[in-house]
């Protein structure tokens, strides 16, 4: 390809690597089509990566924190740089939100709330930093013996395309919060949002080196950050396959501390004594249609008492035939295509298999939108379907939502807890204490009962978790997840 007006050496490749302060050619040409998922049309070309990149970028980032001019700052210092981090990540909304809806799909309208949602986690971690402690511990007269924290270093961070830039924001906000530098490679479909937020991070005035952003493939970029000798930690968002391979990429090289947050099937649990029915039945439909079903704690179960099952499948029938599926950058979206071809045939496939294996199709089930060339699949729900069956066990990361019932708490406990997953719960009873039992017993990270998402809603980023299972490991969010890009260091010093 000739290189024209505009383009780089490599061609036409726009979306470049952003290491030590600069966005720079890839080392390698090779590029794969940046996709519009709402037409199916290439609007760009994405860097393929390679290992020399990320050499470049941890060099980068080991450099910045070995100088000192972020990790030994002053609180203050940090704290004016993420809330000017804040304020220009709010005032860039229109065209961050522009990027993802472009590169995966997501409703304008819903893009537009990333922004909010993403300077939310500089606020917090510019707040939260200053209240961490270092501890003096007894100790005799003639020394004084300290329990420190320190920011651990470098760090790599991968992330999914599901929620571009609210993923890179949650990643890098307490990274650098805490001292440390990061190099982030974000998912090969949606990689420009969090190119332009570290282009914001340094006009914040963040140092060059300190985020550092490698856009390529998880077989070449993902894999050199993973086993790279000289990378502290590794934060990953992803699928539970990749999770796997992950741990034996630390394994492999230099036991890197890793936290995990993989797959989900989380389940919906309404019981017979639920509050008013049709407010369940929005919740639930939020809850599995949200971002077109594409996020880890996805509600894709419902669970419902034997004794209400028909009315709320019903009501949430009623409600989804209300959705119209639509191209996402039409401001009254609510509900757009999927983000990639292989997104939309992975979903087309689970339709099929539930309705082989004898699922009662309620709504949904069919690809529409066709002519548009995007990736459009209607919102499903399958009723009748057997717990142990492929669609109420696998992860499908798409709208579809398997029905199934039970008689008493202790089924419908166990039914919850029978996946291989334990990302996110909701529960539905009107009896607090009850609703407290079964949080207890269930396995999962995260418990939202008479609310959906109900951590963010109410302790606003101060909530913090932990998933069970193969849905990963390792605290995020809040005070303690910042706490996780620190280590304790006890340090003595005798005057005798
Ligand atoms: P999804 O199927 O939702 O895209 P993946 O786990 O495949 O989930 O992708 C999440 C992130 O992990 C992406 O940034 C992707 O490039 C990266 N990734 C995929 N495979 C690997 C791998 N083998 N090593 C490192 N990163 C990977």
């Amino acid at each position: 390809m000739t290189p024209t007006k505009n383009t780089t050496p490599c061609g036409a490749i726009l979306i470049r690597p952003f290491i030590d302060g600069v966005f720079v050619d890839p080392v390698d040409c090779a590029a794969i089509s940046n996709i519009n998922p709402a037409n199916g049309r290439t609007i760009g070309e994405i860097p393929v990566g390679s290992a020399a990149d990320v050499e470049r970028a941890v060099r980068s980032a080991r450099a910045a924190f070995e100088r000192g001019t972020w990790s030994d700052t002053s609180v203050n210092s940090r704290k004016t740089v993420l809330l000017a981090v804040a304020s220009l990540i709010e005032e860039q909304s229109e065209s961050l939100a522009q990027l993802d809806m472009l590169e995966m799909g997501m409703p304008i309208s819903n893009a537009r709330e990333e922004a909010a949602i993403a300077a939310g986690f500089f606020r917090f971690c510019a707040e939260a930093m200053g209240t961490l402690r270092d501890h003096v511990l007894p100790s005799e007269a003639s020394s004084i013996v300290m329990s420190a924290r320190e920011p651990l270093g470098v760090i790599g961070a991968i992330t999914p395309w599901n929620y571009p830039l609210i993923l890179a924001a949650a990643k890098i906000a307490p990274a650098i919060a805490s001292g440390s530098s990061i190099i982030v490679k974000p998912s090969e479909i949606a990689p420009s949002s969090a190119l332009r937020l570290a282009g914001l991070l340094l006009e914040a005035g963040l140092p060059p080196g300190i985020v550092n952003v490698v856009p390529g493939l998880g077989t070449t970029v993902g894999q050199a950050l993973a086993l790279h000798m000289d990378v502290d930690k590794l934060t990953f968002t992803g699928s539970t396959a990749t999770g796997g391979k992950l741990m034996e990429c630390a394994g492999r090289s230099n036991l890197k501390r890793l936290t995990l947050e993989c797959g989900g099937k989380s389940p919906v649990i309404v019981f017979a004594d639920a509050a008013d029915l049709d407010i369940v039945a929005h919740h639930v439909v939020q809850g599995f249609c949200a971002n077109q079903g594409q996020l880890c704690v996805a509600g894709t179960r419902l669970l419902a008492h034997e004794g209400i099952v028909d009315q709320l499948s019903t009501r949430v029938v009623d409600i989804l035939s209300s959705i119209r599926v639509r191209e996402p950058h039409l401001s009254d979206c609510s509900f757009g295509p999927l983000a990639s071809h292989a997104q939309l045939e992975k979903v087309m496939r689970y339709a099929a298999v539930g309705q082989e294996a004898g699922a009662r199709l309620l709504a949904g089930g069919r690809r529409v939108l066709e002519e548009s060339g995007g990736y459009y699949f209607e919102p499903t729900i399958f009723s009748e379907v057997d717990p142990t069956s492929v669609i109420a066990q696998e992860e499908i990361f798409g709208p579809i939502l398997a029905v199934t019932t039970f008689s008493t708490p202790e089924e419908a406990i166990a039914q919850a807890n029978g996946t291989p997953y334990g990302l996110a719960a909701r529960l539905w009873t009107r009896d607090f204490e009850f609703a407290r039992n079964v949080a207890r017993k269930l396995k999962s990270g995260i418990v939202d009962a008479n609310i959906t998402g109900g951590g963010g809603a109410g302790a606003g980023f101060a909530a913090s978790s932990e998933p069970r299972k193969m849905s990963g490991f390792g605290v995020e969010g809040g005070l303690e997840g910042m706490l996780a890009y620190t280590a304790r260091k006890s340090v003595s010093f005798n005057f005798a």
